[in-house]
Formats: C-alpha cells, structure tokens, sequence
C-alpha cells in the first residue's frame, strides 16, 4: 500500500505549471492538515481493505510541500500512523523547493519521519530559473543539497527540466555537470510542454516565445540517457535513473499498477480496476470536507481495453518492460527492426531510441 498526499500550496505560480495549486503568501498550514487527517480517517472507513497491509511509501508532492510547518508535517505523519501501520523502512519523501531548505528545516523533517528529499532544482542557470519564475537561484540548490545531507538524509533526488527554448541560450550539458557535481541518489527528468492557461502558454499565443524542436528535444534527452550510462546509473523508467539501489519505490508502485491512496485536492487513487481522484480547487475541496460531503470529485473502473492499454504504457515505461503477450507480434517485429525495442526473458523493453519514441509506439499499437 502506498499513500499520496497533495499539498497544492506555492509562493508563486512557475511559468510553465499547471498543476492543481493555490499562490499563498502564509500557508494555512494548521487548517490544511486538519482537512487532511479527516480526508484519511473517511478514506480508511470507505477503504478497508487499505487496513490489510502497511503503508510501503509515502509520498508528499505538489505544489510545494516544504512550505507546511515543520510541526504541522509531524502532526500529519503521526495522524496517518495512528491510522494504519506502516513499514519499519518505508520510504517517506518530501518534494522540496531549494529556497524552503535549511538545516534545521530538514533535522525536523527528518524528525518526523521524512527519509527522501525530492528537490525542484529545474536548472542551475539563474536566468533560466528567472524566466520559469522559479522562487530560488542556483546557489541555493547547493545550500539545500548541504541542509539535507547534513541533517542525515542521504536519499536525494533532482528534478531538471529539459528541452527548453532555443534562444534561451540553456547549457543543457553543463546544467547535467552541476547536476552530478552534487552527487544526488536520482534524477529525475522533464520535458518542457506548453500548457493553455500558463504564462508560457500565453506567451507562445503570442509568439513570443517558441518551443523547441523535435531534434532539440531528442538531442538533449539522448545526452542525458548518454551521461546515465557512462556514470553507471540505472535508467529505470523514461524519465528517471538512480545510483545503483536508488530507485524511487513510491514512483515505482505507479508503474507497477500497485494499490496507492491519494490525500488533498486533485490527488488520485487506485485500487485493482478502480480510480477514483480528488476535487481538484484546495478550498472546495477543504469545504466538502468540513460539510461532510464527499472529497472525491469521480471515479471510473477500467474495462478490459483500459487496464490493456494501462499495462502497456506503464510496463512500456520502465527498463522492466511489459510482459510479450501484450504487444502483437508484427508490432514487436517491427519495433525490434527498428531498434525500438528488445526482447528477452519473455519480456520487451524499449530501448532509449524506443522511450523517445514511447507515445507513438503505445498510440500505432
Ligand atoms: S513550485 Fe512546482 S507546483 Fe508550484 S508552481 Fe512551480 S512547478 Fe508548479
């Protein structure tokens, strides 16, 4: 069992997100979690059957989770033990922006449970980061990356943004350098898109900024795949690669299709064939929850073409690959042909060629 609590709180809104947050000067840290533990008390009368095994990960994400309260995050990780057991080891992560971290922040993190930083370092440029409307510079990544390690958590991870535009003038190779310079556990990686409604959305309507190309994007994702493998890393998903023994456990349950609970506005859950997903605006969502309504904004089961398709994509994602029998054999012939894919073991994995190429090959099937 794995549980996923959404904290949508941001100081500001980055220029290319748009994920389910509220831009707050003072985080109402105190109310947010009180709605969070009465969210996981309903949740585990309406779930049962979550009782039956302990939690294996917990993951808090966003929005901007390092800007709770210390003392709040401790109130919300004890509330959630109170309600189900959870493993001696599991892995307890927090996504963090560098300018929320410092050594005392962390020590009480840590305190409280937290064992996996997840930190938003998005590039080491500061006019990169300027132009993202990012809320740190590139000297506090280094600053965070210190607090974190000396606090004694050692399970750190980057996110990094790549495929940026042209004229930006991004170094992505020396900002992949900076990355390993620090010496993190995982990295995680991200491909630029342009969504309606933000402010690069808006500024690409107008043609004041242009995205970049399919080459450019190709280059940059094959020079980090490139770097991954002569550092001896493990790219275990599209997106992802870790030291040795450092993959993300909580990610992986997702790929895996395990059983997770989601907790706080737009947060989804699964369970078997079921999905169901949170309100997605903080106040509605804290309001249904204060009146006594229910949080859950819908729910669907996936029929048989679905859960297919779902294990596809999500086998097809990872360096694990998806079990032969469920891509036809022309198209496993075909994708082998092209150097897409391999199979072995009675399994195909795509390759990198092929995980550049992971939309199209999932939508010809
Ligand atoms: S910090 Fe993360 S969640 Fe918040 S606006 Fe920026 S990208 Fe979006």
């Amino acid at each position: 069992m794995h549980l996923y609590i959404h904290v949508p709180f941001c100081a500001r809104r980055c220029s290319y997100c748009d994920f389910a947050i509220a831009v707050r000067r003072e985080v109402p840290s105190a109310a947010y979690v009180d709605a969070l533990l009465t969210e996981w008390r309903r949740t585990l009368d309406h779930e049962p059957w979550a009782l039956e095994s302990p939690l294996r990960t917990i993951y808090l994400g966003g929005g901007t989770p390092s800007r709770l309260a210390p003392a709040e995050l401790a109130r919300l990780l004890d509330g959630i033990r109170r309600g189900v057991s959870v493993e001696a080891d599991a892995e307890i992560t927090i996504e963090a922006n560098p300018d929320d971290v410092s050594l005392e922040v962390v020590a009480r993190w840590r305190a409280a449970g937290i064992n996996r930083v997840s930190l938003g370092a998005q590039s080491f440029d500061d006019r990169v980061l300027q132009w993202m409307h990012r809320t740190h510079d590139a000297g506090q990544i280094g600053q965070a990356v210190a607090a974190v390690r000396g606090a004694g958590i050692l399970n750190l991870s980057l996110d990094l943004i790549f495929a940026l535009p042209v004229a930006l003038g991004r170094d992505w190779a020396r900002d992949l350098d900076a990355a390993f310079a620090l010496e993190p556990t995982h990295l995680s990686l991200y491909g630029l898109t342009v969504e309606p409604g933000t402010p690069l959305g808006r500024w690409t309507a107008r043609g004041e900024c242009r995205t970049t190309d399919d080459e450019t994007y190709a280059a940059e994702y094959l020079l980090a795949a490139d770097r991954f493998r002569r550092e001896g890393w493990d790219h275990y998903e599209v997106s992802n690669a870790a030291r040795p023994g450092s993959r993300a456990v909580h990610n992986q349950a997702y790929w895996l299709r395990h059983s997770y609970l989601g907790l706080g506005p737009s947060a989804h859950s699964a369970s078997g064939r079921r999905r169901w997903w949170n309100i997605r605006d903080w106040a509605a969502w804290q309001r249904a929850l204060s009146e006594g309504h229910p949080s859950v904004e819908a729910s669907e089961t996936l029929d048989d073409a679905q859960e297919l398709l779902e294990q596809r994509y999500l086998g097809l994602r990872t360096a694990d690959g998806a079990d032969l029998a469920l891509v036809p054999a022309p198209i496993r012939a075909r994708w082998v042909d092209a150097g897409w894919a391999v199979e072995a073991g009675g399994r195909m994995t795509l390759t990198i060629e092929g995980w550049l190429r992971l939309d199209a090959l999932i939508a010809s099937i």
